[in-house]
Formats: C-alpha cells, sequence, structure tokens
C-alpha cells in the first residue's frame, strides 16, 4: 500500500507552500507535489516589492527562501504532475509520475493560473523580458516610457489605469472595443495618454536586439490597413487559465475552471481545499495566496482532528 499522509498540497507556489509550512508546524504528515521547480508563477518575475517584509526582492529568490522554509521544516516534496484525485476517505492523488497513487486523508490544490497567449510571433522570446501579465508588477519599469496594453476587458482597463499613471503612453490594441464596466473604460479612454485601437488583430511583436521594438496589428475583419506602433513593453489581459482541468471528472464545484471555495477555502469535496490563484476571487497577488494557504491548512487540520473525535465516539 502507497504511504498515506495527512495532507497533500498540490501545487508549490506562493498558496502551496504556506499551506505545507502551516500543515507541518501543525504537525500533520505532509507530501507538497509540484510539476515544476517550486515557486509558482513568482520564480519568472522580475522584481517583487509588494510582499510586505522582503523590500524589492527578485521573485526566483524570494521562491527559493520559501522553499527552504518548507525544507527546513521538513517537508517532503516531490515532483509530480497530478492527473487525477479520487473522493473516498482517503482521497487517492493521480500522478503522470508514479504508478501508485498517493493518499491522503486532507488536499489542498494551489495550481494556480497560467496566461492566456496570444500565440504570436516574438511573444515566446519576449516573455519575461518586455512581454509581461503583470502591470502591478512590472509597470514600474517603464516609468515615461511607451507600453501596448493588449485587450479591452476591466483587467486590461484596470492595469491600463495603473500604467497610464507610470508610463509616457499607453497604446491599447483589442479585439473589440473596450468591454470593461463603461464607466471605467470611459474614463479610461478620455485619459490624455491613452490611445484605443478597437476591432484590430494583433499580428506579431516585433524584436530588435532581443528587446521590444513594436506591436504589428490590423483590421480584425480584413486583415487590411496594418498599423505598427513602437513601444518599450507590451501587457497581455486576453484572459488566465486556470491549472484545473485534472478535477473535470471530480465533484469539486467551479466556475470557468476557478474552483469555489468558502471563507475557509472549503471546496465541496470534504476533506478537500482549495487556495491562491486557481480558485474564484477577486484579487490574484502573493499576499492574497499565502492568506489563503494558512487558511486551507488550518481548516485541514481541524477537519482531520473532527474525523478523529468521530472515530473515538
Ligand atoms: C509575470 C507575473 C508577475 C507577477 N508579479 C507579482 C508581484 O510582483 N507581486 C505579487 O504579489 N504577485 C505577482 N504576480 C502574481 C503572483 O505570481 C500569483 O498571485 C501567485 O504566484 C499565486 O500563487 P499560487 O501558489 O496560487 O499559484 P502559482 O504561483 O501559479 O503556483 C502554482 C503551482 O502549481 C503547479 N501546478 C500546476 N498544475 C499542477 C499539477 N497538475 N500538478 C502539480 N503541480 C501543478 C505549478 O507548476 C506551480 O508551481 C505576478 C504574476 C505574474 C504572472
Amino acid at each position: 500500500m502507497s504511504k498515506r499522509y495527512d495532507l497533500i498540497v498540490i501545487g508549490a507556489g506562493p498558496a502551496g507552500m504556506t499551506a505545507a509550512i502551516y500543515g507541518v508546524r501543525a504537525n500533520l504528515s505532509v507530501l507538497l507535489l509540484d510539476k515544476l521547480a517550486p515557486g509558482g508563477n513568482i520564480v519568472n518575475t522580475n522584481l517583487i516589492e509588494n510582499y510586505p517584509g522582503s523590500g524589492k526582492i527578485n521573485g526566483a529568490d524570494l521562491a527559493y527562501k520559501m522553499y527552504e522554509d518548507t525544507q527546513n521544516l521538513g517537508v517532503e516534496f516531490e515532483y509530480a504532475t497530478v492527473n487525477k484525485i479520487e473522493d473516498g476517505e482517503f482521497k487517492k492523488i493521480y500522478t503522470d509520475e508514479f504508478d501508485e497513487a498517493f493518499e491522503a486523508m486532507t488536499v489542498i490544490i494551489a495550481t494556480g493560473t497560467r496566461p492566456r497567449m496570444l500565440n504570436i510571433p516574438g511573444e515566446a522570446e519576449l516573455a519575461g523580458v518586455n512581454v509581461s501579465w503583470c502591470a502591478i508588477c512590472d509597470g514600474a519599469k517603464y516609468r515615461d516610457k511607451d507600453v501596448i496594453v493588449c485587450g479591452g476587458g476591466n483587467s486590461a482597463i484596470d492595469e491600463g489605469i495603473y500604467l497610464a499613471d507610470i508610463c509616457n503612453k499607453v497604446t491599447v490594441v483589442t479585439d473589440f472595443d473596450l468591454t470593461g464596466d463603461p464607466t471605467t473604460a470611459e474614463y479610461f479612454r478620455s485619459l490624455d495618454n491613452v490611445e484605443v485601437n478597437s476591432y484590430k488583430a494583433i499580428q506579431e511583436f516585433l524584436v530588435e536586439d532581443g528587446h521590444l521594438k513594436g506591436i504589428k496589428f490590423a483590421d480584425k475583419d480584413t486583415l487590411e490597413n496594418e498599423q505598427i506602433v513602437e513601444a518599450d513593453g507590451a501587457f497581455e489581459y486576453i484572459g488566465t487559465l486556470p491549472n484545473t482541468e485534472f478535477l473535470e471528472d471530480t465533484s469539486i464545484e467551479n466556475d470557468r475552471g476557478y474552483i469555489i471555495t468558502d471563507e475557509k477555502m472549503r471546496t465541496s469535496m470534504p476533506g478537500v481545499f482549495a487556495a491562491g490563484d486557481c480558485i474564484s476571487k477577486g484579487l490574484r497577488q502573493i499576499v492574497t495566496a499565502t492568506n489563503d494557504g494558512a487558511i486551507a491548512a488550518q481548516e485541514a487540520r481541524l477537519y482531520k482532528k473532527s474525523k478523529e473525535m468521530d472515530e473515538n465516539n
């Protein structure tokens, strides 16, 4: 029989690593799984300036510090890509890499999100260099410079307003019009340094010496009227995708793939909790991910305790 744990945490980003730390400190046996190196999305973030107590810190450095904390506390870690969860008194966690399922009384899902990509030339080369998915994180790099915002929904508008405060010029290129909240959209459009190009198809990020030179786009319907706008940075807001496909065959409720939890991070499957960017919520940042992770681990501890009390009665 495979080894049983009190808690298995799926995903070693900020949410999962925090959950593992709180779990092991609460005397739970904890297994932390990730398909990649620990750290999650922050590994690819150049500079983090909004995680209290860390000053200005490189994302990979912060990820390493978090991982070091898990190891100093004795959290067991395995590289594994989870492809299925099976419900039961002990949940079974199936992975691509191991023949046998891992088993645990409680599970915390902290598998985060990935950005929806434009999939156009230049994008892969410039990702993390001059193409970003987070203005709050990378906007300051473009102080008094020109940037492009790809997309016209609420995220594009909110982050575009943030960028307009910092940058010289914000050029929006979107395949519809601005589709976010109308009042905010009109405010955004009225800003002196914002130009909106609606109903356009983005075709290419132009690269020069490994850096962004500009963006090429044309009319969406006809692909005519090709235009090039020069810029120093580009921010993509065409949506994110939760890494939750492996839950498709379960009863865990979701909203467009984002796991629905209550304030205690409980999912609709008893004993299974979720934390971080993969849940349905408003603000996806490190500080909210660590917050969720701590609550989820505390609730996992209480779940185990209540099961033990039931057995003794
Ligand atoms: C470019 C960029 C810059 C950012 N900058 C900042 C910033 O400056 N400040 C800030 O507060 N926030 C920033 N953020 C947001 C921040 O990174 C996220 O809010 C945070 O990482 C969420 O943590 P998480 O643990 O929920 O998910 P993630 O960090 O996404 O971690 C999820 C983990 O789960 C793993 N995983 C996924 N699927 C599976 C599976 N099936 N099996 C096993 N493992 C799996 C992934 O490999 C990953 O390691 C930035 C985001 C991006 C994209």
